[in-house]
């Protein structure tokens, strides 16, 4: 009977800290959004990188400009370490404007709207003009033959699907007509090849990107572009009634030496696990028009934000944590890349790393690359989100420049916003400050960083040992 009534005792003295315990937690996360909500930074920052600095390609003076500016910021901050980490990156530039027309023999030409791919080679001094192949995708090269495609423009054109709910889904359904359509096209004696805007959004702004031309030699390389959604269906309503019309396009986009970089790196000392490594990012560098304030300056300003947040909050972290803004992650991640060779060759221990790279809107949870075991245990935390509205924890990729440091026990994360208007945004002319809404941008840094202190509170040692493998 004593037995029984010490272990209730034990039992209800559990449950007690347990809801203290969690009642802490919920007042930790009130105030990191409370800072977050009523003196963000994040916004002011997002600013000045956006309309004061603007698109940062690799290898461009606007790149070196906002590592200078997030490094001093970062300073102002008061943090244990701000240090530059170097890299080398590419370097490609647009050049002057392209210009692309649709021509039927003989008849008036119809000026349509297109942009080099990142990493395409020119079209010759005078331009490129041949007829179109239109293909819904790689696979229907095959079908078609040197003999239909040789001479000619590759026309990719399968849209992004419009029912997938997961607008990256639908991304990650086409990008590889982006990606790999020149090289593959090349193969077949395609003259050039001009690939359908990646978004959902039928409008005149088309959509860079990066494209590899994989192992097709120098000489063999065709000039790519995409095109707006808009022109896309003309271009395609047009080759319907004639499918002998031509395609003219002048680019004179160049590749160069690779540059040095850096990746920016700031941190607060853990105060009892210092050795063991708590990250937040996202990447500094972006395509060069629009300004780039999506993808991802907002990623870059939240990351910072988390931890102005925990110093703002009061919050001793006890393992280090430390904000990374990753260079060249559009055309090469080479800075996703550095950071983890760099963080193997110090055998330092990341127990967790967390990336914001898919838009400043409205933040809905997180997708998680984990054990079952620590996948549950974030899950645990749920509760602790619901008064955010943030419910969103699923398996699923975290971010490309956090991908290298995944070893099957470093827990990756990417914050999920909302991602319906992503698309209309990303890579394009339309990606600019005025498209981030301030609430929604400081929601998400304050969303960051209630993981990143929870995670820094509860770690994962007690699953640590567990052999299982990672999904
Ligand atoms: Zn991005």
């Amino acid at each position: 009977m004593k037995k029984i009534a010490a272990l209730l005792i034990i039992l209800v003295s559990l449950n007690a800290s347990a809801q203290s315990t969690s009642q802490q937690d919920s007042l930790a996360l009130r105030k990191l959004y409370d800072v977050a909500l009523l003196h963000g930074q994040s916004y002011a920052w997002l600013d000045h990188l956006s309309n004061n600095i603007g698109g940062r390609l690799s290898g461009s003076v606007s790149a070196q400009q906002a590592v200078e500016y997030t490094k001093s910021e970062m300073e102002k901050l008061g943090l244990d370490r701000v240090w530059l980490q170097p890299v080398m990156v590419p370097k490609w530039t647009r050049g002057t404007p392209e210009y692309a027309y649709v021509q039927s023999q003989g008849g008036p030409s119809t000026t349509v709207n297109i942009l080099a791919l990142g990493g395409s080679v020119a079209t010759p001094d005078t331009g490129l003009r041949a007829n179109v192949i239109e293909v819904q995708g790689i696979e229907d090269l095959a079908r078609y033959g040197r003999e239909q495609i040789e001479g000619k423009i590759v026309f990719y054109n399968r849209p992004m699907r419009a029912d997938l709910i997961h607008t990256f889904e639908a991304y990650g359904g086409c990008v590889d007509q982006r990606y790999s359509g020149a090289a593959e096209a090349a193969k077949y004696g395609a003259a050039g090849v001009i690939v359908r805007s990646l978004s959902h959004k039928i409008d005149d702004y088309p959509h860079t990107g990066s494209m590899s031309y994989g192992d097709v030699p120098n000489n063999e390389r065709i000039p790519a572009a995409a095109i707006s959604t808009k022109d896309a269906e003309y271009l395609s309503s047009m080759l319907k009634l004639n499918k002998d019309l031509e395609f003219y396009y002048k680019m004179n986009c160049r590749n160069y030496e690779d540059v040095e970089s850096y990746n920016v790196i700031g941190e607060i000392k853990g105060s009892e696990r210092p050795d063991e490594y708590i990250i937040v990012g996202g990447h500094l560098d972006s395509w060069d028009v629009g300004d780039g304030a999506h993808d991802d300056g907002a990623g870059v300003v939240q990351s910072m934000e988390v931890l102005r947040l925990l110093k703002e909050s009061g919050i001793k972290p006890k393992r280090t944590i430390r904000v990374v803004l990753f260079m060249n992650e559009e055309n090469g991640l080479r800075g996703g890349n550095k950071y983890a060779e760099v963080a193997k060759k110090n055998k330092e221990n990341h127990i967790f790393a967390l990336e914001s790279d898919s838009g400043g809107f409205t933040p809905r949870g997180f997708s998680i690359e984990a054990r079952d075991s620590q996948y549950e245990k974030i899950q645990g935390w749920k509760p602790l989100f619901e008064p955010y509205l943030i419910h969103y924890f699923a398996r699923g990729g975290s971010g490309a420049d956090i991908g290298p440091l995944k070893n099957g026990s470093t827990v990756l994360a990417g914050l999920r916003p909302d991602s319906q208007r992503y698309f209309d945004h990303h890579h394009a002319a339309t990606d600019t400050f005025d498209a981030v809404n301030k609430r929604e941008l400081e929601l998400g840094a304050a969303t960051m960083a209630s993981l990143v202190y929870l995670v820094d509170k509860y770690g994962f040692d007690d699953i640590e040992n567990e052999s299982e493998i990672l999904k």
